[in-house]
Formats: structure tokens, sequence, C-alpha cells
């Protein structure tokens, strides 16, 4: 099995952390002033990994990464295979009481379909979090889990830590500090530039197979400053307003499936099987 980034300047034990600090965050029936005074109090790996996120994620530092993976040059896989590899990224100093990430996935994908919503929602809880594969890659924690933002234009202060952006480059380029940035007014988030991640690279492997509202909760379901806050408006078009509806429909289900009876993968396999073919080929590309 193998541990995650073990770089000097890792912050987290695991990447479940940077979740759970999430949720901590965002526990149902907080208001803003409480965000705020929780972001405060943050346990350290939580503001750890923000820092260096918001350090080091430039403009061109996505603009690198996505011209790395957004190839998909990484070699064929099913969605199980896909799934089995990502597993193997465990907490050791704690391997019986965390959740394995297909637990996590099973978890949110298993409370949408009690929900009654469709299969492409179910298979959406599923794979949402496939791209943190980006960490066996190499990829540094603080470039695949964290809260993702708009690069080439100003930082909402509705990003938690906006306080870290001071030792971002970008912070002292005065083309990428203006409202607008690089950037149309409402031009639309499929021209925006966001931070590089799990997140945006899901939304790319899937992007052939899935429909729209499902792209859109892969592809911002990390985006909190603008599904959880409304920044970013002036970016988004009136169609990302539609859809970001449904990147708030998914969000509770990231956020509040964890810590639900462990799912039965044995039992539930067969579903599953079913479901990933009726989207997906044999093996797709990564
Ligand atoms: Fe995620
Ligand atoms: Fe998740």
């Amino acid at each position: 099995m193998a541990t995650i980034a073990t770089a000097a300047d890792a912050p987290l034990k695991d990447m479940d952390e940077w979740d759970d600090f999430l949720t901590g965050r965002y526990k149902a029936g907080k208001t803003e002033e409480e965000f705020r005074q929780y972001d405060e109090q943050a346990t350290p790996g939580g503001a750890g990994i923000y820092r260096q996120n918001h350090k080091y994620q430039t403009f061109d530092y996505e603009k690198a990464k996505q011209k790395e993976y957004f190839g998909l040059n990484k070699g064929e896989k099913s969605i199980w295979e896909a799934a089995e590899f990502l597993n193997t990224l465990v907490d050791d100093s704690d391997p019986d009481t965390d959740l394995t990430q297909i637990e996590h996935l099973l978890q949110t994908s298993e409370a949408i379909r009690k929900d009654g919503h469709p299969r492409w929602f179910v298979l959406t809880g599923f794979i949402h979090d496939l791209g943190k594969v980006l960490c066996l890659w190499g990829e540094p924690q603080w470039g695949v889990v964290g809260d993702t933002f708009p690069v080439g234009c100003a930082y909402s202060d509705q990003i938690v830590f906006p306080e870290y952006f001071k030792a971002n480059p970008d912070y002292n380029n005065p083309l990428y500090q203006t409202k607008y940035g690089i950037y149309e007014p409402n031009c639309g988030l499929d021209k925006v530039h966001m931070s590089f991640g799990h997140d945006g690279y899901i939304g790319e492997v899937m992007k052939n197979y899935l429909p729209e509202e499902s792209l859109y909760m892969l592809r911002y379901h990390s985006f909190y400053a603008a599904h959880r806050h409304g920044a970013y408006r002036h970016l988004m078009s009136n169609h990302d307003v539609e859809m970001f509806e449904w990147v708030n429909k998914f969000n509770p289900y990231d956020l509040y499936s964890k810590g639900h009876t462990k799912p039965d993968l044995k039992q539930l396999k067969p579903y599953y099987d079913d479901l990933f073919a009726e989207f997906f080929p044999a093996k797709i590309a990564w």
C-alpha cells in the first residue's frame, strides 16, 4: 500500500483530513460568521494545506498541469480499476477507523441512490473523487485537494483563508488582480481557468460519457466560494447559474454522507457493474 506525499512540507497525514475539515466547516446550520470562526480555529492540517495551495496555485501552474493531464495519457482503466488504484492511498497511521476511498465513494453514491435520484447522479457520486489518483502520480496534496478558485483574476474573500494568497506570485501581478482579470464579464466558467485539482481532472476524464449536469458537479464540487458563498457570479453565465443548482444538490451528499454504516462492497457490486456498463466502455482513458 502507498502512503501519500511524504514531501517535507506535506501538511496532512492523509487527504481525508481535508474532507473532515470541510465537513466541520460546513456543519449543517452554521452561519457565515460561524464558518469564519471555524476557519480561525481550524486544525493545523486544514490550515496547512490551504497555506500551500494558495501559495503555489498560480495561473502558470494551472496551465502547465492542464497540459500535462488533460491529454489523458496516463493509460486506460475501468472504473473499478481506478477505484481500486485510488484505494491504495491510505492513512497508515490509522488504518482501521478511517473509511477507505472506495467507502467514501460508495457512501456518497448510496445516499444519492436512496433519495431516488437518476442513475447518472448515483454514478456521479461514485466517481466524484476518482481524480484523487493524481496523488498516486506524484502530485502534491495541495495540488489535488482543497477548495478550487479561478486563477487569472482577483481572489474572492469568500475563499477560505484568503490571507494566504499574499504569498502567491500572482498576487503581485496587476494583470491578474482586477475583478475580471483576464476574463470578460459573465464570460462563463468554461472560459475561466480554475486552480488545478481532482475536480477539473475528473471532469475532463468523464466529459464524453456523462450529462452536463454531472460534469458541473464533478468540475465544481470543491468550488465552495461559488456554490456555498455565491462568489464569482460576475464571471458566470446564466447557464452556469442554472447548472450550479445541481452542484448545490450534490454537495450535501459529499459532505454529510460520511459516518453512516460502512457500505458492503460485495453486496453492492452487481448494481455498480450494471451502472458502469450503462455509461462506459470496459476501459476509459485517464
Ligand atoms: Fe472531492
Ligand atoms: Fe468527496
